[in-house]
Formats: C-alpha cells, structure tokens, sequence
C-alpha cells in the first residue's frame, strides 16, 4: 500500500542543489521575531519563566548525554505494557530495563530497547531545537556550542544508520518516516536559528550530509493526503527554506501533496481533519503550523489555506464543559482543550483570533503561560473577546452534533467513515455530566497491544446498537435532524437490510435517548450502554450469566448477570469519577433480555459497567430515559 516509485522531483532536487554554491548563510524570518521576543522575556515575568525552564531542560540533557545513540531505534507503540495498556516508563539510565508501571513487569530486549533509544533521540532533538532558541534570546555561547555539536554529529553519523521500519513508511535514524519528519522539523528548525553562526563548512557539511538526504529520503514517500505526509511536507519545507532550495519549498508546499493540498483535501468544509479523531487533528496542525508560519513570514503565497485557520476554531466547539475532547476513533483518553494553548498562542498571536483569545483567557484563569509558542509566537496580553455562540454544535460535514446544556453534555457520531482510524461506531453516543464523562468512548491505547483490536476498537465498547454481534462496515450515516436540543440520525449501511435511527433529546437532568432498528430478516440487537460506575439497582432479577463466547468486544465482558423484560428496566449506577449516581430506564413494546456486568476501562486496569439490552427480531425500539442525579 505504501509502494511508489521514487517521484521525478528527487532528481530535481539533487541537480538544484548540485548547481547553487551553497546554503544560504542567513536563512532570514522563520515566523519567530526575535526582538518582540527579547522585549517579552525583558518585561513579562511569565516569559522569564519559560526561558529559565528551557535553560534547565537543556541543561538535563546535555548533562544527561554526550551524544545521540548509535543502533536500531523502535516504534513508540510498542512501548507498552501487553498486559494492561499502561506506556511502559522510560529510565534515561537503564536502556535495557522497561518497567510497567501499572504491573510492575520489567521488558528488556527488542523492541523496547530499541524504543529506548528512540526516546533518547527524541529528548536529544528538543533539547537542540530549545537550544537554538535559547541561544537567539539570551545570546549565551554554551547553547549555539551545543546545538551546533549535535547538528553535527547527525551529519558524520546520519550514513550510519540504516533504512528501517515496518509501519507506514520508513525511517534512517527513527522507524518511521513520520518520526523522521518530526525530528526533522526540530532539527532544521535550530539548524535555522543558528545558521548564521557556523562557519560555510559547517552549513556545507551539516546541509550535505545529513538536512538534504534526510528530506529526500523523507519526501520519496510523500503521496498522499495524510497527518504522515503533511508531517514530510513540514520536514521538507523547513530544510528547505532554511538551506535555501526553492525546490524543496515548493515541493513540500505546492506539490501535488504539498501542504496546500494537505489544508484543502484533508480538512473537511467545517475545519476538522478528515481522519476523525482529535488527536489526529491536532497532530496535524502540529505539522502545518512550522511551514506554514515560515512560508507566511518568507512572502511565500498562501492563497487556497484558509481553511488552516478554521482547524484552530473548530476544535474550539468539539469539546466537553469541562474542555475535555470527545475520545472517537483513535483518540486518545482524557485529551482537554485547556491542555493545548501551546496551539493558541500561535493563533491568537498571528490572527489575533478572537476565539483562540478566549480560550487563552479560560487557561490562564487557573495556570500561567509555560509554552514555548506563548514566547515565540503568542501576544503579549491575553484579552477576553465578547462572543455569542449557541452552546450546542452541529459538526455538518464531520457528521458530529453535540447538544449542551447545564446538566449533560451529549455527543452523536453519523458522519462519513473517517479510514483506518475509526472504530465503525455509528450512532455511537457519549454522555458528560457533573464535570465528567460517564458513559464514554474509550477511545484508543498504544497500538501495538492486542488489547486495542480486541476491546477498544470493538463493538460491544461502543455505546451503540449492534447487530448480531458483528462490526460494523466502513461506511457513513445521515442527518435526519438537529436543533438546539435535540438531533436524529441514522445509518442504512452498517448492517446489510437494516436501517438504524436514533434520536437524542435534551431534557433538564439528562437526555432522552431513542434507539430503533427495521429489517426484513431476524437479527440480533444489543444495545450497549458503558457506565463509570457501579450497579446499584436493577429492576428486573438478575442471575448470573455465562461468558458470552464471542469476538468483536463481548469476550470482554466479566461478571456477567442477565434477566428478562416485559416492557421496562430500570437500573441505577453510584459515578466513579463524581459525586452522584446515573439512572437509565429502557422501555421498548417488545420484551427483552438485559444483561449487566463489568468490563475495562482506558486504561485497562480501570473498571467501568456495562448495560446490553437485547432483542432478537425483524426490529428492535428502545426509549431511554437517561438521567443524572444525586
Ligand atoms: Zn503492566
Ligand atoms: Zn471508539
């Protein structure tokens, strides 16, 4: 899938760079004013504050290693615990020792010693790219030393390190040409920052043998409209702009994947990025930012990217009251939108934006500016704006609603399927109250650990109607309506010859939450329902039941107990995560089976319930009247 010939531009590029005489000595305006800068650091005490933590981070690292490590380097999704999801801790002076800090099971050995010295990379290639900036503000000589020495050594050892990998795309010195970019950026960044203090030999080395055939190597696999690629384009740019190859830039920004295609082809009409999950979202925008700020302060055109900053805005309104994200699709737990200023800072200091402002406001009520981008790139004052949004949002193109009012906040998922990120969950619903969600999406762990095909993507964690316990197909569902407090949505092709609706309507302590399915033929219906809590109280007797031996998430299921249903169930749930309990009555005509027991949360040593109403029929109707309480 990932197979493509080496694109014509390689030669291109090899002749261009063949024929000029040199990098250029000063690569001029990256997006970063320096002055304005200085002048922060100089009259702002929270500016202060993030240079001298920089300084010390630095200093960690250069204390911490000589230099980067030679050898094999991992995938990051490897590094975790099999056992139960947690990200295995990494000890800068243990390579081979990988402990869980979950079950305590120590790992050694390939692939982890291998992610190790990833990471080492890794923390080595900040600390370079904080270093240029640190020697730019403070004009201290130990940080231009140290940024230089480590240019360098990628340029005598980069030959060294071999073409490897086996997850979409290739890497030299990470296993992935998205770790590559990445680590790409951070370095022509500082290579940026310091270029006018090496000497021509220095750049010619540095540019030769390691920023150059990095970037190639990298943009070789650049076909398509995708965070990865959009990750090459920035790398590409950035040591383009930065060495002076106007072929690189246009390349990495009109090339047929280049980042224009990236903004116009990737984001959808209403500003989020076409792969469905926020963390992809964000990622995203953490490779259009760089580019796109040193293409704007280099006079490079821009037209067609105007849609780069309705990423920021959009991702304003896909978010909890308490400012958590939605975790769909690959989206990982307990992302919050008041952890991403480093983001806003950068909008609300090139824009001026207004939201972001806000938003910013919001942040700094409880914490201080500690980014980098809040030095770099943010305003010096932070403002509140007047603005007057509705409290729900309709995501029409992503084919996202979420109502909002005082009590709960409630997410519907029917838009268009979102590729090899999306967990097939149409119709899947998540409900936040009292500062917490409570019937969750669990979004995603590392991928590398069975847990995640097995529980996480599956079904039966979904909060949705499934179908003779199979998974979903990849397609998409449709509006049927929305307005402030209410939105009905369906999906015809999930499940060959049955159509599914449901219909989610505010009400002063919850939501009412109608679920129905029709088809031609008998099928199996469950409706699930996961709950951070415990069972309290069911209406109907329980009695234990067996485990249900079958894939797609239901083997996930413990303690199962199980009754019947005339034509109503009322069960109660004591929160986990807040003071309170959740009620939910399900009332169908038909009756039904219930089943109750418990299952993972995120991370997997975490316990949440489950609810699974079941109905075997040519259709199935469910009312539930979901509330919280006390
Ligand atoms: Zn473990
Ligand atoms: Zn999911």
């Amino acid at each position: 899938m990932m197979k493509r010939s080496v694109p014509v531009v390689w030669f291109v590029f090899v002749v261009s760079y063949a024929l000029c005489a040199g990098p250029v000595a000063d690569p001029g305006s990256r997006g970063v004013d320096w002055q304005r800068v200085k002048a922060k650091v100089e009259a702002r005490d929270w500016a202060g504050e993030i240079v001298r933590g920089m300084e010390q981070s630095v200093r960690g690292v250069m204390g911490r290693y000589d230099h980067p490590p030679l050898g094999k380097t991992g995938w990051f999704h490897d590094y975790f615990c099999g056992d139960d999801a947690q990200r295995l801790i990494f000890d800068p002076q243990k390579p081979h020792e990988h402990v869980c800090p979950g079950c305590g099971r120590v790992y050694s050995g390939a692939p982890y010693d291998d992610c190790w010295r990833a990471s080492v990379h890794r923390e080595i290639n900040a600390a370079t790219a904080d270093s240029a900036v640190l020697w730019r503000v403070t004009g201290q000589r130990s940080f231009v030393e140290y940024a230089r020495k480590i240019l360098l050594w990628y340029a005598d050892n980069y030959e060294k390190f071999e073409v490897h990998g086996k997850h979409a795309g290739k890497g030299r010195i990470h296993e992935q040409s998205l770790d590559e970019a990445v680590h790409l950026v951070q370095l022509a960044e500082a290579y940026w920052d310091i270029c006018p203090e090496l000497t021509a030999e220095e750049r010619d080395v540095i540019v030769r043998k390691f920023l150059v055939p990095d970037a190639l190597f990298i943009h070789g696999q650049t076909w398509t409209i995708h965070n990865i690629h959009s990750w090459h384009n920035a790398a590409v740019g950035l040591v383009g702009f930065a060495t002076g190859n106007e072929d690189m830039v246009k390349a990495a920004i009109d090339g047929e994947c280049g980042m224009k295609a990236q903004i116009q082809r990737g984001t959808k009409e209403d500003g989020f990025w076409y792969e469905g999950s926020i963390g992809y979202h964000f990622y995203t925008i953490s490779s259009l930012q760089p580019l796109y700020l040193a293409a704007k302060a280099q006079g490079y055109p821009l037209e067609g990217t105007d849609k780069f900053r309705l990423m920021y805005t959009a991702a304003i309104d896909f978010t909890f009251d308490n400012g958590e994200f939605p975790a769909s699709n690959d989206g990982w737990p307990d992302q919050n939108i008041r952890n991403l200023g480093a983001y806003y800072e950068a909008a609300a200091g090139h824009w001026n934006d207004s939201q972001a402002m806000n938003l910013l406001d919001t942040i700094y009520r409880r914490g201080r500016r500690s980014h980098k981008n809040a030095l770099l790139y943010g305003p010096e004052t932070i403002s509140a704006r007047t603005s007057d949004s509705s409290r729900s949002t309709l995501f029409t193109d992503s084919g996202v609603a979420i109502l909002r009012n005082d009590a709960v906040n409630a997410y519907l998922k029917f838009g268009p399927y979102g590729g090899g990120h999306d967990h097939n969950d149409r119709l899947n619903l998540v409900l936040f109250a009292k500062g917490h969600v409570v019937i969750p999406d669990l979004g995603t762990s590392g991928y590398g650990i069975a847990l995640n095909g097995k529980w996480f993507r599956a079904s039966a964690a979904h909060n949705m109607l499934v179908v003779d316990g199979r998974r979903q197909a990849n397609c998409g569902g449709y509006l049927v309506s929305y307005a402030d407090d209410a939105v009905e949505a369906g999906v015809r092709d999930a499940y060959e010859g049955v159509d599914i609706r449901r219909r989610i309507r505010l009400r002063g302590d919850g939501i009412e939450d109608v679920v129905w399915a029709e088809s031609d033929k008998t099928h199996q219906y469950d409706l699930f329902y996961h709950v951070r809590g415990t069972l309290e109280e069911c209406s109907a007797a329980l009695e234990p039941a067996e485990a249900i031996k079958a894939g797609n998430g239901y083997d996930m299921q413990r303690d199962i107990r199980k009754g019947r249903c005339e034509k109503s169930c009322e069960l109660t749930w004591r929160l986990r995560d807040a003071n309170g309990g959740i009620r939910i009555k399900a009332t169908s005509e038909a009756p039904f089976e219930v089943f109750v027991g418990t299952c993972p949360d995120n991370p997997a040593n975490k316990e949440q319930s489950f609810l699974m109403l079941r109905r075997t029929g040519a259709a199935a109707k469910w009312t539930a009247e979901i509330v919280v309480g006390e």
